[in-house]
């Protein structure tokens, strides 16, 4: 019986051989191409290269017309071959002519050849190619034959990657690696960023694809299977994730997938075909990736994209290659590509270098993108294809105000987008000359601006855009960016140093703010079906007092002798702002009994998120020192719109006539009970959003650090007194627009309001 595995272990040996020769590209492929149709016994074999135009250009042929080399041309998704292309699979048939698809091409005179196998050139699941074998008579291509031509195809894969066609190109035009290419995404964080390419996850390109010794190579692969498998136990048996939760619940999915028969046995597969262990595990992952980029279902995505990390992980360990090596030079303007991200992974790179952030998938209130934003960099998110579509140090602009990823932009795009960053330094510059102005609008009303913060990287913009003070400290970045739940000396500490670095400004510090999306892989309730409405914030410290406790300490702690400002979220009832006061002041008591210093002053405050507080308004105002709007989550709760959930966040407008007239409310409530109202939502950070809520009464917003200055651009112009008239007027008013947003447009038009 003939080994099957035989033939394409020969013609692997023969392309290694035709690689090193020193051949003119057109000859390699010439003879490339005649190698494989003889040991094919076909009597065709051709090179399709994709063109950066989208067309699929005849590179070099074996048996068809030689002189429809570089003429003879399809489109992408046309014929077998623009088929083959655009679907990045494979095609194989007998009677090719029948297929709905089949397209003639009279210059390659192939009407004579029945039999058609196609496969593609792929790379990190793209299409750069095809090749193709045909034959006269009808016949059925084995499984083995397939294999083989895939395998092939990755050494020209290899070959169109490194450049090599580039000489053979047609003047003019280039090839789809280097094809300009935009994607759409959502704006996750504003900004415009110019820079290069930094796959988080970098590629590792395999190099050293033929094997010389497959049963050395079936060696190597069983050992780093074992150590890949060996590695996930001993992940799974460490303490922190012993228990349930969902970075356990991966960690079990890697565990079955890295026993996964199947996935093994095409990889062996691929090296009795002839290549290293290395090019075996990256020909599957390969065509895993053309499959995933298909796929619709996120579940299905999901899991092959896990199938992906574990490909990766086999690739680093089998070429010993370590992502964050010296040689791996680190551009000063990074912009970094990954499919998703840990925050604790973004604080890992040199924050000076970042000018972006490009996510396949995220949300706009995941972890790592709030971090971003604190960083100030653009943020474009739900980047379908991105990590595939660019290469590591390819140029890019990211632009978190429209949206969009031009990869590689043209030259144009790239002066267009030039100005637009020189232009956004001039405003920069204006905004910073405002630094030191007092916000007070023109009527005379003076404007608390203060800035939100969560992170030590955030405390430096506390100077720099001339903030009062840090209207809401999110303290839960802290604990959502640790492996572990952070001590309380630890906590303590942070604090110490965040009311240190603010120099004597005032910060509100907001107690744990954990539960819905804000998840700490550490600590997890049960899973929940709606987890907004769920166990979180002030209800979670309430049921675990000891993490609250603890909490409270360190607050009072690092606060000794100055003043603690705090406050807490998603208040339903204004009960359960006394429950959490009877535990500061059980912690007051411990501090004193233990002899350390208490802080002068104390303000306790609480967060208006949900509706039913709305009718407790003179209550709550006389509970607590203050009172602070989340205006995000009360807007989700009184529209019902997931904040999250791109699909209907949206919908309603926060200018709207029902929305504004509940925070007039709340304003009027303050003002009546004489308790100092603020808003910390992202409302407050827009000029039209923070000039309404001047109309409304505000007097003090909380923003993030970038808005201050636009926003103070914004109230130096206005006249509080004439817009609070307006909005009266309109806002009782029951055939007035719903939405408030054009009123309010024309007001700052006519009176010259930057919004
Ligand atoms: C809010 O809900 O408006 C708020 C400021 O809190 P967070 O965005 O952290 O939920
Ligand atoms: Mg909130």
């Amino acid at each position: 019986m003939r080994d099957l595995s035989a033939g394409p272990r020969v013609l692997l040996k023969r392309l290694r051989e035709l690689m090193a020769e020193p051949l003119e590209p057109q000859e390699r492929l010439d003879r490339i191409v005649s190698q494989i149709a003889s040991n094919m016994v076909a009597e065709v074999c051709s090179v399709y290269v994709l063109r950066s135009d989208g067309v699929l250009e005849l590179y070099a042929t074996e048996g068809l017309n030689k002189d429809s080399v570089h003429l003879a041309q399809l489109k992408m998704g046309q014929g077998l071959v623009g088929t083959i292309a655009a679907s990045a699979q494979p095609l194989s048939l007998s009677d090719a002519q029948a297929h709905p698809a089949f397209r003639y091409l009279p210059e390659t005179g192939e009407e004579i050849y029945h039999s058609f196998l196609g496969v593609p050139i792929l790379r990190a699941g793209r299409s750069l190619g095809v090749l193709v074998v045909q034959n006269k008579a009808q016949r059925n291509y084995r499984e083995d034959e397939l294999e083989a031509l895939e395998t092939t195809a990755m050494v020209m894969a290899e070959m169109i990657a490194t450049g090599e066609l580039k000489k053979i190109t047609r003047p003019g035009l280039e090839l789809d690696l280097t094809r300009p290419v935009t994607i759409e995404g959502d704006s996750y964080s504003e900004g415009i960023g110019l820079g290069y390419v930094v796959l988080h996850e970098p590629r590792i390109v395999v190099t050293n694809l033929l094997n010389e010794d497959t049963d050395t190579e079936l060696r190597r692969l069983a050992e780093a299977i074992g150590s890949l498998r060996l590695s996930i136990d001993d992940m799974l048996s460490r303490r922190e994730v012993s228990m349930e939760g969902e970075h356990r619940e991966v960690l079990e999915t890697y565990r079955m997938f890295a026993h996964d028969q199947g996935w093994v046995r095409r990889m062996e597969e691929a090296i009795r075909n002839g290549l290293t262990a290395e090019a075996a595990v990256e020909k599957v992952q390969s065509d895993t990736k053309a499959r995933m980029i298909r796929l619709t279902d996120p579940y299905l995505r999901e899991r092959m994209h896990d199938f992906d990390d574990l490909a990766n992980r086999l690739l680093r360990q089998l070429t010993g290659f370590s992502p964050h090596s010296a040689e791996h030079g680190f551009p000063t303007d990074a912009i970094i590509f990954a499919r998703a991200m840990g925050a604790a992974e973004l604080l890992d790179y040199p924050r000076e270098n970042i000018r972006g952030l490009v996510l396949e998938d995220g949300a706009v209130t995941s972890h790592v993108v709030i971090v971003a934003r604190a960083m100030g960099i653009a943020v474009v998110g739900q980047a379908t294809g991105a990590v595939a579509l660019a290469e590591n140090g390819d140029a890019v602009i990211i632009d978190g105000d429209d949206a969009a990823v031009h990869i590689r932009p043209v030259p144009d795009l790239q002066k267009a987008y030039e100005e637009k960053v020189k232009l956004r330094a001039r405003r920069q510059e204006q905004f910073r000359a405002l630094r030191d102005v007092e916000p007070v609008t023109l009527d005379g009303e003076a404007i608390h601006l203060h800035m939100n913060a969560g992170l030590m990287v955030d405390l430096p913009q506390l100077e720099e855009s001339g903030a009062e003070g840090i209207g809401l400290f999110r303290t839960e970045l802290q604990f959502m960016i640790a492996s572990t739940m952070p001590k309380g000396e630890e906590q303590e500490a942070f604090y110490r140093n965040v009311l240190r670095q603010s120099g004597g400004r005032p910060v509100t510090f907001r107690t744990l703010d954990i539960g819905g999306d804000k998840v700490l892989s550490y600590f997890r309730g049960h899973d929940e079906e709606n987890p907004a409405l769920g166990w979180r914030a002030i209800r979670l410290s309430l049921d675990r007092p000891g993490l609250l406790r603890i909490q409270l300490r360190a607050l009072l702690k690092a606060a000794s002798g100055g003043e603690l400002r705090m406050m807490l979220p998603m208040v339903t009832q204004v009960d359960e702002i006394r429950a959490a006061r009877e535990l500061m002041q059980k912690e007051v008591q411990h501090i004193s009994k233990f002899g350390h210093q208490l802080p002068k002053k104390l303000q306790f405050g609480a967060m208006l998120e949900v509706p039913a507080l709305l009718w407790q308004l003179d209550e709550l105002m006389q509970e607590v020192d203050f009172v602070s709007v989340g205006s995000n989550d009360l807007f989700q709760f009184t529209m019902a719109v997931d904040r999250g959930n791109a699909r209907v966040a949206d919908r309603f407008d926060v200018l709207s006539r029902p929305f504004l007239k509940i925070l007039r409310d709340i304003a009027r409530a303050g003002q009546r009970n004489n308790t100092p109202v603020t808003l910390c939502g992202e409302m407050a950070g827009k000029p039209l959003g923070a000039m309404a809520l001047i109309g409304l009464g505000y007097r003090s917003v909380s923003m993030s650090p970038t808005a201050i200055g636009p926003i103070k651009a914004m109230l130096l112009g206005l006249n509080a007194g004439k817009l609070r008239a307006l909005m009266d007027a309109t806002l009782d008013d029951p055939k007035a627009p719903t939405s408030m947003r054009e009123t309010l447009k024309n007001f700052a038009a006519t009176h010259n309001i930057s919004v």
